[in-house]
C-alpha cells in the first residue's frame, strides 16, 4: 500500500541554507560520566584536574649508571657499583661519594645520586666496577617528578576533543571516568525493495544494496556508536514501527533512499505522517534531495551498560534522509549528517571537515547549471607545499568506484569547471 507523500512545492536552497536548517535545529547530548579506556575522540564537558603527578616520582630517562656529578667531573673515572636497579624495583638504595647504582629506564632515582651517566659512556669490567667515559652536569638523564603533568593542574579544558594521548593522559593521571559529551547513537536503515543484500543471485531489477556498508564506517568514523537495522522491506507499516523502536534508544536516525522528488515511496509516506520533516532539494550536485526532520520519541533510559529501562520521557529524534544513490548518500552524510552529529556531540568549531585551496593538475570540467559540484578527486602534497588534485574517474551519482579512489571533494562553483593549473577549493575527507 503505497502513498504519495503530501505535495509540496519544493524549491531548491543553497547548500549554506540547509546546513542552518539542520544544525539549528539539533542540539547538544546530556553530558555524560564515561570510563576514560572509551574518551578518545569525543569532547570534555567540563575540565579535568590531575589529582596525582607525572612521572609520581624522579626517575632515569636512559639505561645506565646513577652517580653524584660531582664525582664524575674528571673522566674517566672510576666508581664501586653497588646493585643494580630495574623499572618497578622498589629496593631502597643510597649512592654514596666515589659509587654507582646500575639502572635501567623508569627506575626511581636512588638517594644520593643526582644524574645518570647512559650506559654508552660507561665501561663495566666487572660485576662491582664501572669506568666512565664523560661527566655529566646535575640532573641530566633524570626526568623529575611532576615534570609532565603536576598535581592540581588542569589538564584539559572542557571543550577538548581528545585524542588517543588525551585518553593516555587521563590513565597516566588515574581519571578513571570523565565527563563529556557521549557519542551519539545512530540507528541506520535503508529503504529499497531493488536492494540484495543475502548475496543472492541478482534478480531482473535488483542491485546490491552498498549504502549500510559504507555509511556503518563512515558514521562510527566520525565517533558515533552505530546500529546497523539493515534494509527495511517497503512496507509503511513496518517501516514506522522500525522508526518508532530505534527511537527509544538511539539519539539519531540515518535513512538511505526514498527522499527524492520523484520518489513515490513508503519513507515519504511515513517520516511525513510520523515526523516534522523538511524535503530539501539543494543547489549541489550531487546529492540534490536531502530529508530532515525531528521526531517525537518515548526515550529508554540506558541505566548502565546492560540494563535498559522503558521511560515516558519524551524526545525529538533527529532523522537524516540520505539520497539512496551511493555517492549523493555519501556527500550529503558529510556535508549535512556528519556535521550536526558532531554539534550533537559537544563539537563547536570544525563542524564540516576541512577545506584547503588547491591547484588542478588537470581541468575539472561540467557544465553551467545553477549548482556547486563536488566533484570527487585526490589530491597530494607537491614540492611547492600546495595539494594538487585531478579527479578519480566518472562523477555520476551512482558511481561509487570512482569515488573509492578520491581523499578529497573538489567544490566547483557554477560555470564550465577549472582549468589545468587553475586554483580550486577541495575538502579533505581524511
Ligand atoms: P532513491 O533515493 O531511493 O530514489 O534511490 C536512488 C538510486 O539509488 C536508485 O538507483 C536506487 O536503486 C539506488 N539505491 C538506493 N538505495 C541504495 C542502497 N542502499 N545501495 C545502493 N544503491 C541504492
Ligand atoms: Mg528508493
Amino acid at each position: 500500500m503505497l502513498h504519495r507523500a503530501p505535495a509540496t512545492v519544493l524549491e531548491v536552497i543553497q547548500l549554506g541554507d540547509a546546513q542552518q536548517r539542520v544544525f539549528s535545529a539539533v542540539n547538544r547530548l546530556s553530558e555524560r560520566e564515561i570510563p576514560c579506556e572509551h574518551a578518545a575522540g569525543v569532547v570534555l564537558a567540563r575540565d579535568v584536574v590531575a589529582t596525582e603527578n607525572v612521572p609520581p616520582f624522579a626517575n632515569t630517562a636512559v639505561d645506565g649508571f646513577a652517580v653524584r656529578a660531582s664525582d664524575v667531573a674528571q673522566v674517566p673515572a672510576q666508581l664501586r657499583v653497588i646493585g643494580t636497579l630495574a623499572a618497578g624495583d622498589a629496593t631502597m638504595w643510597r649512592v654514596g661519594a666515589g659509587e654507582a647504582l646500575r639502572i635501567m629506564t623508569g627506575a626511581p632515582m636512588p638517594d644520593g645520586a643526582d644524574a645518570v651517566v647512559m650506559v654508552e659512556d660507561c665501561e663495566q669490567s666487572d660485576p662491582n666496577r664501572v669506568t666512565i667515559k664523560k661527566s655529566v652536569a646535575v640532573g641530566t638523564s633524570v626526568r623529575p617528578i611532576a615534570d609532565d603533568v603536576r598535581m592540581g593542574d588542569t589538564v584539559f579544558t572542557a571543550g577538548t576533543v581528545l585524542s588517543a594521548a588525551g585518553a593516555g593522559v587521563l590513565s597516566s593521571i588515574n581519571a578513571r571516568n570523565v565527563w563529556v559529551y557521549p557519542r551519539a547513537k545512530v540507528a541506520l536503515l535503508s529503504t529499497g525493495d531493488e536492494l540484495v543484500t543475502d548475496g543472492s543471485p541478482l534478480q531482473r531489477g535488483q542491485i546490491r544494496e552498498s549504502n549500510l556498508t559504507m555509511l556503518e564506517v563512515l558514521i562510527a568514523n566520525s565517533h558515533c556508536d552505530v546500529t546497523n537495522v539493515g534494509v527495511v522491506a517497503d512496507d509503511e507499516a513496518l517501516l514506522e514501527r522500525t522508526l518508532h523502536e530505534v527511537a527509544r534508544t538511539h539519539d539519531a536516525i540515518i535513512t538511505s533512499g526514498g527522499v527524492s522528488m520523484g520518489d513515490f515511496d513508503v519513507v515519504k509516506a511515513v517520516l511525513s505522517r510520523i515526523a516534522d520533516m523538511q524535503w530539501m532539494q539543494m543547489a549541489i550536485k550531487p546529492a540534490k534531495p536531502f530529508a530532515f526532520g525531528l521526531l517525537n520519541a518515548t526515550v529508554d533510559e540506558t541505566v548502565n551498560a546492560t540494563e535498559v529501562v522503558r521511560t515516558d520521557r519524551q524526545r525529538r529524534i533527529p532523522i537524516f534522509g540520505l539520497p539512496g544513490n551511493p555517492v549523493s548518500s555519501m556527500i550529503s552524510f558529510e556535508l549535512l549528517a556528519r556535521p550536526a552529529l558532531r554539534k550533537m556531540m559537544g563539537h563547536t568549531t570544525d563542524l564540516l571537515r576541512p577545506t584547503i585551496s588547491a591547484i588542478a593538475d588537470a581541468p575539472l570540467r561540467r557544465k553551467p547549471d545553477g549548482k556547486t559540484h563536488f566533484m570527487r578527486v585526490f589530491g597530494h602534497f607537491g614540492v611547492d607545499g600546495r595539494l594538487h588534485v585531478r579527479d578519480t574517474g566518472p562523477q555520476g551519482s551512482h558511481q561509487l568506484a570512482a569515488t573509492a579512489a578520491a581523499n578529497g571533494l573538489a567544490i566547483v562553483q557554477d560555470g564550465s569547471g577549472i582549468d589545468a593549473g587553475g586554483a580550486v577549493d577541495v575538502m579533505l575527507l581524511g
